[in-house]
């Protein structure tokens, strides 16, 4: 039988890789989708995103329940939380959608191949070896393309190993109890999402952030307002603070951490290390290739192309994109669009949705007002409360508001920033605005329904010119 060349072959299936796959198979071109791990989705799918999500809905209706009186709802006073349904829940929304990723790929006539891939070196003759290793046998792949999406695993603060006391968002998803208390390092997306679901579910949580607030890369405002419902729902936190030690105890851990060179000590069940994530791009054969990795993200052109030709990377090791899920499976859509010649359009890093799910959830886009400050725009800012919605109102979740950052010269949006319900979802509107460079004043004669949250995109936008009908 002569030997398959596929058109492209991708190394990982997490959301990147797997959107690239099906995209490249609308096209028609015979795409190989290799993957170390015995399940297609990669973290996302199983250690992130989907399953933290599933448990964070599982707490905000445990806070509803909480709350059930203010809204007439008698008799859940004996409520309890089978902590093991929970889990069950969470692990059958992940199998679902595995079993939805082995459809797409079958409907997508997308060969998937079970192994660990490595670049073997430079294209010969136009065509790529890819050597995949599985159960101690090797064999190889052949591609006209090759695109890199293996993603990224948890940074560690050195010296620590992850077991079932120093957890990452790995072991932290697979719990046997609720912690009664758990300290978290770091204020990013992963530490303030467990720390919102793991207080909602009574654990005493201690946050300890490196940098002066919490969620450091979102709107000053924003981590302002974070930091004040966390406060009142009995989360601690301690920002500016660098971590000294992380001992064991008889029974859990103990974390001496100084703010301002003032040294304390946190004694807690768990730890959550939530520092970042590092590039998987170490073992895959970079150095056969031209590609010289920078502090172990790899560069690519808009178009996501490497320094080797006919090698593309896309989603968490490409330096200079957030290490987002959508972000990588908008590259990977590009790389695809690339090779199969179609019209496209690179990513904007302008147009970035952030998305975190904590209670209250956080969506923003474009540039906070700071950055946009220094970057010399004649700057005019609107935000609009949703103590002022009457949605809000009606789903008792007043918490928050919109903010515009938008340029006076032109009434251009530099960016939106959302703390409040539905804020994960209320973003999209933004991000399509600027997409489609619609102007703020494009926004005011906007009709939005009425009453919706998406309603107090309306009022923020009218109130850059101080004109909000509601406030
Ligand atoms: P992050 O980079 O977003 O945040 C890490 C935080 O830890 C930063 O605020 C940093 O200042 C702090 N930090 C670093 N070292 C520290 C130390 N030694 N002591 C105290 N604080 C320290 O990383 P993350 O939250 O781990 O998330 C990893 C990646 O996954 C990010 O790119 C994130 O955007 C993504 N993610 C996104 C979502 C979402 O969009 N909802 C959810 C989870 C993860």
């Amino acid at each position: 039988m002569p030997e398959t060349i596929f058109d492209i072959a991708i190394i990982g299936s997490g959301p990147a890789g797997y959107t690239a796959a099906i995209r490249a198979g609308q096209y028609g071109l015979k795409t190989a989708l290799i993957e170390k791990d015995n399940v297609l989705g990669g973290t996302c799918l199983h250690v992130g995103c989907i399953p933290t999500k599933a448990l964070l809905f599982n707490a905000e209706i445990w806070d509803h329940l909480k709350g059930a009186k203010e809204f007439g709802i008698e008799g859940v006073d004996s409520r309890k939380l089978n902590w093991a349904a929970i889990q069950e829940r969470k692990s059958k929304i992940v199998a679902k959608h595995t079993k939805g990723l082995e459809f797409l790929m079958r409907k997508n006539k997308v060969e998937t191949i079970r192994g660990y891939g490595k670049l073997t070196g430079p294209a010969q003759n136009g065509v790529h070896t890819i050597e995949v290793s599985h159960d101690g046998k090797a064999s190889h792949v052949k591609a006209k393309n090759l695109i890199l999406s293996t993603g990224s695993e948890a940074r560690m603060i050195p010296g620590l190993e992850p077991d079932d006391r120093i957890l990452t968002n790995i072991e932290i998803l697979s719990l046997k109890e609720i912690p009664k208390s758990l300290v978290i390092v770091g204020a990013g997306a992963v530490g303030v999402e467990f720390a919102s679901i793991f207080r909602s579910f009574d654990s005493e949580v201690t946050i300890l952030e490196m940098l002066p607030r919490l969620v450091p890369v979102e709107d000053e405002d924003v981590s302002k307002e974070l930091a004040r419902v966390y406060r009142k729902r009995g989360i601690s936190f301690h920002t500016s603070a660098r971590v000294d030690k992380v001992e064991k105890t008889k029974s859990g851990i103990s974390v001496t951490f100084s703010v301002g060179g003032k040294e304390q000590k946190i004694d807690a069940e768990k730890i959550l290390i939530a520092v970042g994530r590092k590039p998987r791009t170490e073992n895959i054969g970079l150095e056969r290739t031209k590609i010289k990795p920078d502090r172990g993200f790899i560069v690519t052109d808009s178009w996501m192309q490497t320094s080797e030709p006919g090698i593309y990377a896309i989603g968490d090791i490409v330096l200079g994109t957030p290490q987002l899920a959508h972000v990588g499976g908008m590259e990977g859509i590009v790389a695809v669009t690339k090779i199969a010649g179609k019209t496209g359009k690179p990513i904007n890093p302008e147009h970035i949705p952030n998305a975190t799910y904590s209670h209250p959830e956080i969506g923003s886009v474009g540039l906070t007002e700071a950055k946009a400050e220094e970057a010399g725009y004649n700057v005019k800012v609107g935000k609009f409360p949703f103590t002022a919605n009457s949605r809000a109102s009606i789903v008792g979740q007043h918490e928050g508001f919109i903010k515009i950052v938008s340029d006076a010269d032109h009434g251009e949006f530099l960016g939106v920033h959302i703390i409040g319900p539905q804020a994960t979802e209320l973003i999209a509107e933004a991000v399509v605005a600027m997409e489609l460079e619609a102007t703020v004043e494009d926004l005011m004669w906007t009709i939005h329904a009425h009453p919706t949250l998406a309603e107090a995109m309306l009022d923020a936008s009218n109130s850059v010119y101080g004109m909000a009908i509601n406030a």
